[in-house]
């Protein structure tokens, strides 16, 4: 049962959760693998915005008195609701989104954002003493910024909301989200479900375009914003939210790295590899991008990865057997068809796939994989953000390392070999984020998660998520 404003639905099913979130003469939502319509959004303006905002600001202060354990509590309610409404999410977020139910996609995220609520509800940011001598005493303790604005993308739109929003409330601030135009429904289904359980105004969506954003950003009365998505954007921001001194946490996406040293076994990583690069059909931000083989087993790593490519369907995503889908949106089709052109005009060597079937309903690219590839290419250059790799071929590590690190973005990157010490070496030379060994892209609640140069700035997870959405304030004497 969720409760919704001053209606109660007595199960969730994939209807009332849609009938709840859509108004008939609002904008209609289009499923990337048909083009079918999955539901129309009522598509707020910036005064619907500020309205927002006002309900929010009124609220926090009650939400902020609350007991820690009270919120917690709560939190672990949500996380209990969303499990209740697993299946109607995953499906509305399949069609949305386009992500297949099964592999790691839809019932994978909507699993995520429970899994995320429990951990952050587990996690505290208690205050320490900083100085206890015989002449001073202090503490450092934190406080809720306030309103926090969160603002996501379509690649990852549940998921990412929970990232934000869940510790923003566990610290006592209140949160206003925008979704991006692409994926409200699925945003606004999943605060449906957390607002069954959450008081009144605490989490309000705003479904509507760039301009709400911009808002959010520039509102006086937002004192935080959490955003994922598009460098771009990102700098907009960063500009917007200046004269009100906003706090920023910014997720901007990359364009990883992955490096293979010689000693690899092919065969034994190739399904780590795959899924490392094309996770969520590739449009993931710490997703691997650009692959650099070692020239040792160049031909071992391209042929397996076309063996292990062949074995997994791409199709729609409520066919329960397919675990890749359509890219989400044309914009992002264009970007990947475009890249890969590049590609191929340069005379790389496409292994498998590059050539769309354009007359086919639905934003499908196929699985690419693109060797003999210069590094300089823009396929390499860009973020292609799809299913399409380049896979370079290099003879020395030094040389390797200076081309992972030839770009101004720094989100995550790889390393993978069967010495983990001579990995990690690698890994502390590597100009992001994280670095994974013999893996890439795989996160985890309790491990913090940020990016360097262009790819943002901030941490999320963890105790450091916690700080993120707090203020510190010192108590001295
Ligand atoms: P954007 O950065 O444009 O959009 C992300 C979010 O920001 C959306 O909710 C968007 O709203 C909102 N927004 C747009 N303009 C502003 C603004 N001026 N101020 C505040 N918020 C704003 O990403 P795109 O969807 O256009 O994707 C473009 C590229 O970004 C992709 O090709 C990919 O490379 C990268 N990307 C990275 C992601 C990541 O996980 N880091 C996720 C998605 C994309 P609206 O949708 O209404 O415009």
């Amino acid at each position: 049962m969720i409760r919704s404003g001053k209606r109660i639905i007595m199960s969730t099913t994939y209807d009332s959760l849609l009938s709840a979130i859509t108004d008939p003469a609002g904008r209609e939502i289009l499923d990337p693998a048909t083009g079918e319509v999955v539901g129309t959004v009522a598509f707020g303006s910036v005064a619907d915005l500020d309205a927002a905002v006002t309900r929010a600001r009124a609220a926090q202060p009650a939400w902020a008195a609350r007991s820690d354990d009270d919120r917690k509590a709560l939190l672990l309610k949500a996380a209990d609701a969303i499990e209740e409404a697993a299946e109607p999410l995953a499906e509305l977020l399949s069609r949305e989104q386009g992500k297949p139910l099964n592999g790691p996609n839809a019932r994978f995220e909507v699993g995520a954002c429970s899994a995320w609520l429990r951990a952050t509800a587990a996690t505290a940011l208690p205050g320490e003493t900083v100085v206890d001598d015989e002449e001073t005493h202090a503490e450092l303790r934190y406080r809720p910024v306030g309103v926090v604005g969160a603002i996501g993308p379509w690649n990852w739109p549940m998921m990412i909301t929970i990232w934000q929003v869940a510790p923003a409330l566990r610290m006592g601030n209140t949160a206003v989200v925008k979704p991006s135009e692409y994926t409200p429904l699925s945003v606004l289904a999943l605060i449906e479900v957390l607002n069954g359980v959450l008081p009144a105004d605490v989490l309000i969506p705003v479904a509507g375009e760039g301009e709400v954003g911009a808002r959010l950003s520039s509102h006086p009365d937002i004192d935080k914003v959490m955003f994922t998505g598009s460098t771009r954007t990102g700098q907009a921001i960063i500009k917007s939210s200046a004269d009100t001194v906003k706090r920023l946490t910014l997720e901007l996406g990359g364009n990883d790295a992955g490096i293979v040293l010689p000693d690899v076994d092919a065969k034994a990583i190739a399904q780590d590899l795959f899924w490392g690069c094309f996770i969520n059909t590739g449009q993931t931000c710490a997703a691997l991008k650009r692959l650099y083989v070692h020239a040792d087993v160049y031909d071992d790593v391209c042929a397996a990865l076309v063996e292990v490519a062949g074995q997994m369907p791409m199709g729609r995503g409520l066919d329960e057997n397919n675990v890749l889908g359509p890219l989400q949106n044309r914009a992002q089709f264009d970007i990947v068809a475009r890249l890969v052109e590049a590609a191929k005009e340069s005379g790389a060597k496409v292994l498998t796939g590059g050539d769309p079937d354009t007359d086919a309903p639905g934003h499908f690219y196929p699985l690419t994989l693109v060797a003999d590839i210069d590094n300089d290419n823009p396929l390499v250059t860009e973020e292609q953000f799809g299913p399409a790799l380049p896979i370079i071929r290099y003879t020395d590590v030094d040389e390797v390392v200076a081309l992972a690190n030839g770009l101004d973005v720094g989100l995550g990157a790889s390393v993978w070999s069967g010495d983990a010490d001579a990995a990690r070496a690698i890994a502390g030379r590597l100009e992001a984020g994280t670095v994974w060994i013999n893996g890439h892209g795989g996160v985890h609640p309790m491990i913090p998660f940020g990016g360097v140069k262009k790819s943002g700035y901030g941490l999320e997870f963890g105790v450091e998520g916690l700080k993120g959405v707090s203020v510190p304030q010192v108590i001295n004497g």
